[in-house]
This record gives C-alpha cells, structure tokens and sequence, in this order.
C-alpha cells in the first residue's frame, strides 16, 4: 500500500440510520454501509457520462490502483449534451472520450469502455442497458461494481441527474438478479459464451446520506488532475466570479470529511456500501 494507511478505506460514520435517527423519517435512503470486503481482485465502475467518475470516486479508485486492484470503468454515454464552449456539436463525444481516457490514465485505469446506443440525457432504465450492463458484468468479474445512487438525494439537485438515476437503477438490476441468472439474457450465454456471475458488493456515490467515506486527502493532487483532465467541462471554472475547480473541490470533498467527523482540513468522497450477495 505504500503511502496509504491502513485506516484509508476504513472511516465509517453512521451519522445516518443508526445515529440521529432522521434518516427513517425522511422515507427512502440507504441501510447503514457495510464493511468493504479486503480481498477484492478486481472493481467495475459505472458512470453515466464521462467525468462523473472523477468528480465521484477518483481519488478512492487511485488508492485500490495503487493497491493492485484492477480496475475497468464503463461508460454508457460520450456525455454529448455536456460542455461550455462553442465548438461544432458533434465534436463533442470525440472530445469527452478523449477526455476520459485521460482521467483514466491519471488514477492507473487502462481498460475504458464506451456503451454505443445511448444519448446525454435520454437514458432510461430499459432491458438494453440491463443488457449491456450484465455483459460488461460478467465480462470483467468483479467483487466489486462502482455506480450513481438509484436513490434521489433531494438536499442537492446535481448528484441526481436523471441519467444517473436511471443507471444507477438498471445497474442493481444488472447485479441482482441478471448477472447472476444465467437464464437471463441468454444471448450472452448462447452467443458470447458469457457465464453468469454474481456480484458481492456494490458502492454507490451520489445518493442520500451517503455515510461510508474515503480519506483521500493525501492523494488530492491526483484526484485534481483526472479532473482537469475533463477540459471541455472544466476549463470555464474560475473565472466571471465562479469558484475554481479546486476550490469547488475542497468545499465538497472537505464537506464530505466533516460529515464523518474527520479532523478539519481532511478530504473524503463519500459512498453507501451494500451486499449485494
Ligand atoms: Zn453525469
């Protein structure tokens, strides 16, 4: 592990269901996270559009790099609604492609892929994208699986994007029951030789009182650089009177520490933690 201590995955704060209680008021949320399992080989992040990863989950990703654990993301669109500038339209997949696999390079990850059919913005939960889901699934066999919350968090409206919503959803659906049932789908089997495979452990970023966080204020610079990496998103930050990226990035991440009463000054990306065995 090097530099990383061994408490680095291992801050738990149960602020939420177990704690004040108001989590079972407020309706729908999460159980209480569970303990990570240690003995993961490899990870499978989802993400809707290029650059939720790195806002989410780079700096956490560069520590299981760092580690040894391999670790694949899947993209479901080429993030063509997003963007600032004035460059031609159709240019802009290429570009946040591009980008990604950048980000990627910054935090260790080599293996990125793009789902073809799907469009910034119109994503649904459907049996395609459940489909194209289980495949990368069993494809990649990991212990772990990475992805946006199902749930709404109703206190920030960004995290909630309707496309992360909708993955987040026909991810679960993927990991329970289609990956594992190998009756579902049957042209992966049948045609692709793909076998099922049943996921142990998902991490969900972005959704209500997430209470599992990451220390990674040790490794900020890296988590900084993927982003940057994301220009065409990125670049008008800091300028007209808006918070830099960095800046942006310390309040969220330093936010996220003094939820789980870590010291002040610390950085957290935080996550809910389920079984899903
Ligand atoms: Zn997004």
């Amino acid at each position: 592990m090097g530099k990383f201590p061994t408490a680095f995955y291992g801050t738990v704060s149960q602020g939420g269901a177990e704690g004040n209680g108001l989590s079972n008021i407020v309706g729908m949320t999460f159980p209480p996270s569970v303990i990570p399992a240690t003995d993961v080989e490899r990870v499978l992040v989802v993400a809707a559009h290029p650059d939720d990863i790195d806002f989410g989950a780079a700096g956490t990703i560069y520590g299981w790099t760092q580690a040894g654990i391999e670790v694949a993301y899947c993209i479901v669109t080429r993030g063509d609604a997003g963007g600032f500038d004035d460059r031609p339209r159709e240019q802009m997949p290429i570009v946040r492609e591009a980008e990604q696999r950048a980000a990627a390079a910054e935090v260790g990850v080599k293996d990125v892929c793009f789902l073809d059919g799907y469009s910034d913005g119109a994503v649904y939960v459907t049996h395609e994208l459940r489909r194209d889901l289980t495949r990368e699934i069993r494809r990649f066999r990991p212990q772990r699986v990475v992805g946006p919350s199902p749930l709404r968090n109703w206190e920030r409206i960004a995290p909630s994007h309707p496309d992360h919503l909708a993955v987040g959803e026909a991810l679960m659906r993927a990991v329970y029951p289609d990956a594992r049932n190998r009756f579902a789908h049957p042209e992966l089997l049948a045609v692709e030789g793909l076998d099922e495979w049943t996921v142990p452990e998902v991490w969900l970023s972005g959704g209500p009182n997430p209470d599992y966080m990451v220390d990674i204020t040790d490794i900020f610079d890296v988590k900084l650089k993927a982003l940057s990496a994301h220009v065409s998103q990125v670049s008008h930050l800091g300028s007209s009177g808006t918070d830099s990226l960095e800046d942006m990035l310390l309040g969220m991440l330093g936010a996220n520490a003094a939820e789980a009463g870590m010291t002040p000054g610390r950085l957290a990306e935080a996550f809910t933690v389920i079984s899903t065995r």
